[in-house]
């Protein structure tokens, strides 16, 4: 009989990790006074007192803006159209080129297409998977017009060299910072560093009002064009007899609800307790791991706070004569939540065909670019490697789960890697035992 759950073993856990939970009686209150007020939205989409929403929205922002020591917070109703708001102010646009990381949310690119601009993707640092600033500068043309950067997992890109490129080349730099709400970068937060960030308040982010997100930046004009994106910008400009009045973007409706923007405003005041047990967690989880042979903990640059939205290590699965899928397949056994990291984005079928609308290959192949762009395998090297070895990511670091459930998940990992032996020969499809 063997001893892995996998083989029909006993698991070491056989309850589910409770699911993450930080809405509070605090959240529910403010909700509440919200709907008392019978004012559930308060955007008006012409230029007025109301084009920039509601008291909510805005006593959000506000705090948004104290909280993260940034001039402007501009609210949304995700990142993902945060994302598209952000492009919308740069003035990105058909013909032109973003750089790009391969290893992040599918939204992060996506909003480059929305633009009809061309994503261009940089190999990542293989020891955060953020994006690899010496390899910006090859891809660099004069077509380039921003760089997205994500701080993925939580852990902040190196922003500085990054920033340096971005002045040198006379490029934008724009943050997705989904992933890394609190986290610093020699100091300051991270959102907040590159010309114009985007937040995610998403269910599945450290801080949430179930969907949200916030646009951030330092510049007056950027900041009035992501709220004209926000909000029907092409007609609200009509009311302008100044220069603002060509400053007409073509608009849409992100607009965060009254409700939301209340359960965000508690949200934000939480955000240092919940990060300050994530982080606890997180070293408690790396000082167990650096014990183990053939496996490394999460990497943490110098001058760096991660706020560990995802807990990452890396296991040696040849020098465990296994393949990734059968290490992640009797981890799950265990009752252990473990996954893959998703593979580089452009292995996608939409950047494999290029059709994006429908067949006429816009943008690729739109009269503006001219240029030819393929995605083959190989163009990010490093990022394909480490999809198809070694990065594991854990979800142990969240608010319910405890130091008695890290030592479970110790105890799971030890008992995976030696019994890898009885794993040599496990392939997908294979009959399980249970
Ligand atoms: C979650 C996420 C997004 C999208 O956020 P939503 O608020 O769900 O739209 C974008 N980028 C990254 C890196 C993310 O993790």
């Amino acid at each position: 009989m063997s001893k892995l759950a996998l083989f029909g073993g006993e698991p070491v856990r056989k309850e589910p990790f409770p699911r993450f939970n930080n809405i509070g009686e605090e959240e529910k209150k403010a909700v509440m006074e919200v709907l008392d007020s019978g004012i559930l939205s308060d955007f008006i989409a012409h230029n007025g007192e109301y084009f920039l929403g509601g008291k909510k929205v805005r006593e959000f922002e506000e705090n948004f803006q104290k909280k993260f020591k940034v001039k402007f917070a501009v609210s949304v109703n995700s990142a993902t159209t945060g994302l598209q708001a952000a492009l919308t102010a740069l003035g990105v646009g058909p013909g032109d080129e973003v750089i790009v990381t391969p290893i992040t949310m599918s939204a992060t690119v996506s909003a480059i297409l929305t633009r009809n601009a061309i994503p261009i993707f940089v190999d990542v640092d293989q020891r955060t998977l953020n994006l690899d600033p010496s390899k910006i500068e090859g891809l660099i043309t004069d077509k380039t017009k921003a760089i997205i950067v994500v701080s993925l997992w939580g852990h902040s890109a190196d922003l500085d060299p990054i920033m340096e490129i971005a002045r040198k080349h006379n490029l934008y730099v724009l943050e997705d910072n989904a992933q890394c709400p609190g986290g610093t970068y020699k100091g300051r937060f991270v959102g907040t560093i590159g010309h114009i960030g985007v937040f995610s308040f998403n269910f599945h982010k450290i801080i949430h009002s179930g969907e949200g997100g916030v646009v951030v930046t330092n510049d007056d004009k950027l900041a009035f064009r992501a709220r004209l994106a926000r909000n029907h910008g092409d007609v609200v400009v009509d009311a302008y007899d100044d220069e603002r009045r060509f400053e007409h973007v073509l608009g849409s409706n992100y607009r965060m609800t009254e409700m939301e923007a209340a359960v965000a405003n508690e949200q934000i005041k939480k955000l240092d307790g919940l990060t300050d047990y994530r982080i606890e967690l997180a070293d408690y989880l790396s000082s167990k791991l650096k014990e183990i042979d053939g496996v490394t903990p999460t990497y943490l640059q110098d001058g760096v706070k991660h706020v560990y939205y995802i807990y990452s290590m890396h296991v040696d699965h040849d020098r465990f004569g296994m393949t990734k899928k059968a290490f992640l397949d009797a981890m799950n056994a265990e009752g252990m939540p473990v996954w893959s990291i998703r593979p580089p984005l452009y292995t996608l079928p939409i950047y494999q065909s290029r059709e994006v609308y429908n067949k006429t290959m816009c943008p690729f192949e739109c009269k503006h670019y001219g240029r030819k762009i393929e995605y083959k395998k190989g163009l990010c090297p490093a990022a394909e490697r480490m999809y198809e070895k070694s990065f594991i990511i854990v979800d142990m670091v969240r608010n319910s789960i405890t130091k008695k459930d890290i030592d479970e998940f110790v105890i799971a990992l030890k008992k995976v890697l030696d019994n890898a032996g009885e794993l040599k020969d496990y392939a997908r499809g294979e009959k399980v035992v249970r």
